[in-house]
């Protein structure tokens, strides 16, 4: 999608610290990581937001939350734990109209988040 941040960075239009990439899934480094390790899972295609799923958009998360748990063990967390995130909307303060998953570890996290 034309403006879109994360479609950049999936096509290559915009430089990304990319930790994997599939046919349908990226994962990048954040640019403003908030522990060790804080990786974004997104589709490669363009998809806005939890709240505006489709039918059929479930088979690429399903794949992205596999992915998560590969990057979580090449990050060297997955035995020390890690979190899923996917903030949706405003109240959960989405900045990036592209739906990605914070793969979060390398640190103690708090519970609740804030
Ligand atoms: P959210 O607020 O849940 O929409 O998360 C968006 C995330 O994208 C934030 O954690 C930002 O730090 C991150 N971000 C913004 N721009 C970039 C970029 N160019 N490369 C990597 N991560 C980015």
């Amino acid at each position: 999608m034309a403006d879109c941040l994360f479609c950049g960075i999936a096509n290559g239009e915009i430089p990304g610290d990319i930790v994997y990439r599939d046919d349908s899934v990226l994962a990048f480094r954040d640019i403003d990581p908030k522990a060790p390790v804080h990786i974004l899972i997104i589709p490669g295609r363009h998809i806005g937001s939890l709240a505006e799923l489709e039918p059929g958009d479930g088979e690429v998360l399903g794949h992205a939350m596999e992915v998560a748990r590969q990057v979580a063990v090449d990050q060297g967390v997955a035995g020390s734990g890690f979190r899923l995130v996917v903030n949706t909307g405003a109240d959960a303060a989405q900045s990036v109209h592209h739906v990605h998953f914070h793969l979060l570890g390398g640190r103690s996290l708090a519970w609740p988040p804030g």
